[in-house]
């Protein structure tokens, strides 16, 4: 029997602000535990929170950028439950009146763009973090870190939309490249700035009714959630086809080793009783804030893949590499000489991309080493066939170590090269007069000795004239020389 996967999403996205939800403590990671904790994010009687006004500007930009609808007036609630790293015993976060609603993510695949229908998205607090002794041998006891208690998420919940274990991760990278790009998380999954649940049902292909699902938690790496589902599709497959029933549930994957595990039996949306936050102002959003986040909008990722697959008409392959980040992208146009895009993608995702990788640098310290007006210039004379391929790789190499123009450097370097036309017309004729017998052959029709007269020519040159010049100027000549009949 042929089953559909009907999943949906729940993903918690860090933002990436200077101090937590609700107070001054600062997000950082790595720090030695419980010291970026005061009694607001300890959960203290009588502190009151401060809702942070940069996670807010996040939250609307994301929003914005992904279509929903954005609520002028929402409210934080608390959801009650014990949680050992949960030090007030309940989560800030937004119910029945979230941030936003609706909107979508486009995920451009083969065969064809989707856009992933979205639910809400809204604002939260993080909870702390446990170290017990099943993962963290070192001690008899488990042990609880409040750094992460109260840093600012954004949880966006997509419908079930979604079909398959790779579309699920299409989405996440989407996402992940989203966040970056707004600027409004670095969407580490290893740091745990990008953390997913996944809703999973069955049902058979072709019916509309859903089947029961399971929530499989803390997803947190691309490969995890492609696995994690996947398992899970497998899992509920197997029962189905033996004629027994899903039950809902919590599960866990153990991407380790590859395993699920059930947690517990699911518990309902009001055992959690939800109510407003006594202590937290409803949120107002002006139409006039509304306009400005959207007016701050920059050119979204997927708009600006298909502006360099459409316009540049670079290949979809280049588009989606080079607008991997904004950075990257923002440097491809400024490098790129006019009318000459697939000359600066193919320089940008070879050399570029192998000094990022082998230096470990990120766009913008390649760019404090090679300005973008500077690489442009190299690119520009490369196009006008002004220096040979190997010159202008070396002049490449120079503008990672030094300072310098591409004139000065070739001077520094003591390279010359030999490029207009004016320098290298007497060289070629002098090159034809001197090989009469050769010039004799290819004007009889044997062009296989043309080869042999630029190899000449391009010794005489002393190595430093462009190929392709030296071989259109002695077609020329020899054009030239060709009796008349
Ligand atoms: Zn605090």
């Amino acid at each position: 029997m042929a089953w559909e996967p009907v999943i949906g999403l729940e993903c918690h996205v860090q933002l990436r602000t200077r101090t937590k939800m609700f107070c001054g403590c600062p997000v950082a990671y790595g720090s030695e535990p419980n010291t970026n904790v005061c009694p607001v994010c300890l959960g203290l009687p009588g502190a009151l929170p401060r809702t942070n006004a940069a996670a807010l500007a996040f939250a609307l930009r994301l929003g914005v950028a992904l279509g929903c609808t954005i609520r002028a007036e929402s409210v934080f609630a608390r959801k009650n439950y014990f949680y050992p790293d949960m030090p007030k015993n309940y989560q800030v976060t937004q119910y029945e009146r979230p941030l936003c609603e609706g909107g979508a993510l486009p995920l451009a695949r083969e065969g064809g763009a989707r856009a992933i229908a979205l639910t809400r998205v809204h604002c939260e607090e993080d909870a702390g973090k446990s170290f017990h002794p099943e993962r963290h041998g070192d001690r008899r006891w488990s042990r609880v870190d409040f750094n992460r208690a109260g840093v600012p998420l954004l949880e966006l919940v997509t419908e079930p939309v979604l079909r398959s274990p790779a579309e699920c991760a299409a989405f996440l990278i989407e996402l992940r490249r989203l966040v970056r790009w707004l600027g409004v998380s670095d969407g580490d999954m290893e740091k745990g700035q990008l953390r997913c649940d996944a809703n999973v049902s069955l049902r058979r292909a072709g019916s509309t009714t859903l089947g029961t699902k399971t929530e499989l938690k803390n997803l947190n790496s691309i490969k995890g959630v492609e696995r994690g589902v996947a398992a899970e599709i497998a899992r509920q497959a197997g029962l189905l086809e033996a004629g027994e029933r899903v039950r809902q549930a919590t599960l866990l994957y153990d991407a380790d080793h590859e395993r699920l595990a059930v947690m517990r039996v699911k518990e309902h949306a009001h055992d959690y009783r939800y109510f407003p936050d006594p202590d937290l102002p409803v949120l107002h959003v002006s139409e006039s804030q509304r306009a400005e986040a959207a007016a701050a909008s920059p050119e979204l990722p997927w708009a600006r893949e298909a502006r360099y697959r459409d316009d540049l008409e670079l290949p979809a392959y280049d588009a989606a590499v080079l607008t991997e980040s904004r950075d990257l992208g923002d440097y491809f146009e400024a490098c790129a000489p006019r009318g000459e895009p697939k000359l600066a993608s193919n320089w940008v995702m070879t050399e570029v991309l192998r000094v990022l990788k082998e230096r470990g640098w990120s766009v913008s310290d390649l760019a404090a080493r090679v300005p973008a007006p500077r690489f442009r210039e190299l690119l520009a004379r490369v196009a006008k066939r002004e220096l040979p391929g190997p010159v202008a790789k070396q002049v490449f190499a120079w503008f990672l170590e030094e300072q310098g123009s591409v004139a000065e450097l070739l001077e520094r370097h003591g390279v010359r090269v030999a490029g207009g036309d004016d320098e290298l017309l007497p060289l070629v004729r002098a090159v034809l007069d001197e090989n009469p017998g050769p010039v004799a052959q290819v004007l009889s029709g044997r062009d296989a000795t043309f080869g042999f007269l630029v190899g000449q020519a391009m010794k005489r040159s002393g190595g430093q004239a462009v190929p392709q010049v030296l071989q259109r100027l002695l077609r020329q000549e020899l054009a030239a020389r060709t009796p008349r009949p």
